[in-house]
């Protein structure tokens, strides 16, 4: 018979946030888990998407994506991210910032090359750098500082070291990479001739006039750096599958290229609708750090009181909270006792550690309308232990 799995993926399973809302959707709770924020499209993005249907933009772009698209995302990087390239030879367009770090790890680094990854980390990240044959190696960012450390980075170096992974704003934790820590990755990546991917796809979640800085902007890094980012979290289309990847020429030419072998291209018409919605000026980018900082203090302050300590996010719509006053023996079991004891789902911290530290926290999404976080925090009072 043939064998159900591949043994490139004989050690991977569904990812405990996909598993958290197949199981929130059992018992009809409200989720808090998976980011996938609810709130509507403004209404350039919906109209866009129509008026390119209605248009008939239904067939194959350029791998690389359509070409007004690609000049939007030129002109918004010069104007929102210091970072100025060529739409025609540095832009690739993706499915989704997930399409474009697939893409990049598969088109820039050979099976066995190590990845720095700093701890707390996205789960999709760690997983797709196990799926592409590339070797994860952790950076544990202290808590509750969260400070990125150069004798950490440094110490987690191997021989095989070949690239870093930055999250700006992060996922889970919501920290902000300031430009000291961008400097100090600047001179481990010049030491080490390092690639640097970034994930920036909560650029515009930030909150407290704590400033996002892409990494790409900063010294030398741009020749070293592929910068990801995406529409998904902005504009509340994590269902579009719409990102991109900016790298240096040569790099962009080979991410572009397994990008087409992979995916062909995003899709068409959505392509169309974000090439006009980018810059609108009703496009609801301006407002969106205000939007969800009070959401952030909702939550934040809602968790302290059922006794969940947060450890408050500086960007990005998520919490991380301290949930090992209930006793719970870890993070997956105080999940699972959230949802069926108050109806609400959150993530187990553990999806986001390598070590232990993940046990004492679960993570809550809070891209949700006020109503329903409203809803979802008296809940939580009702929390206790067995
Ligand atoms: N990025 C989102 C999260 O962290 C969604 C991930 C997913 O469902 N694939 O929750």
């Amino acid at each position: 018979m043939p064998k159900p799995a591949a043994t490139r993926i004989a050690n991977l399973q569904q990812s405990p946030i996909r598993a958290m809302t197949q199981a929130c959707e059992r018992v009809n709770g409200i989720n808090l888990g998976q980011g996938l924020g609810d709130l509507p499209p403004p209404a350039p993005v919906r109209e866009g998407a129509i008026r390119a249907i209605e248009q008939n933009i239904s067939t194959y772009t350029p791998s690389q994506g359509l070409p007004e698209l690609r000049r939007a995302i030129a002109r918004k990087l010069s104007r929102d991210n210091q970072i100025e390239a060529d739409p025609d030879t540095r832009i690739v367009v993706t499915n989704g910032a997930t399409g474009a770090f697939a893409s990049t790890l598969l088109a820039l680094l050979n099976p066995g090359d190590g990845v720095l990854l700093p701890e707390p980390y996205y789960g999709y990240h760690l997983n797709t750098i196990l799926l592409s044959g590339n070797e994860p190696q952790f950076v544990p960012l202290p808590l509750p500082s969260l400070e990125l450390r150069e004798q950490d980075l440094v110490a987690a170096i191997k021989p095989n070291t070949r690239a870093i992974v930055l999250c700006t704003p992060g996922n889970p934790s919501g920290k902000m990479l300031t430009r000291a820590d961008i400097e100090c990755v600047e001179r481990v990546a010049n030491a080490h001739d390092l690639l640097v991917i970034t994930d920036e796809i909560y650029e515009y979640l930030t909150y407290d006039g704590n400033a996002h800085i892409s990494p790409a902007s900063i010294g030398s890094l741009g020749e070293r750096t592929v910068t990801i980012s995406g529409f998904s979290k902005s504009f509340s289309i994590t269902g579009w599958r719409l990102g991109f990847a900016v790298a240096p020429e040569a790099m962009a030419r080979s991410i572009n290229l397994v990008n087409d072998l992979y995916y062909v291209c995003a899709p068409a018409p959505l392509q169309q609708a974000m090439a006009s919605a980018l810059d609108a000026p009703d496009n609801g980018l301006a407002g969106l750090g205000k939007e969800y900082q009070w959401r952030r203090d909702l939550i934040c302050d809602g968790l302290e009181s059922a006794g969940m300590t947060p450890l408050v996010p500086q960007g990005a719509y998520y919490v991380l909270a301290d949930v090992s006053g209930f006793g719970y023996a870890n993070a997956t079991e105080a999940a699972y006792a959230l949802l069926e004891k108050t109806g609400v789902a959150a993530i187990p911290g553990s999806a986001f550690f390598s070590s232990d530290d993940g046990e004492r926290y679960l993570r809550f999404c809070y891209a949700k309308d006020r109503a329903t976080l409203d809803k979802a925090v008296s809940q939580l009072q009702g929390f206790r232990r067995g």
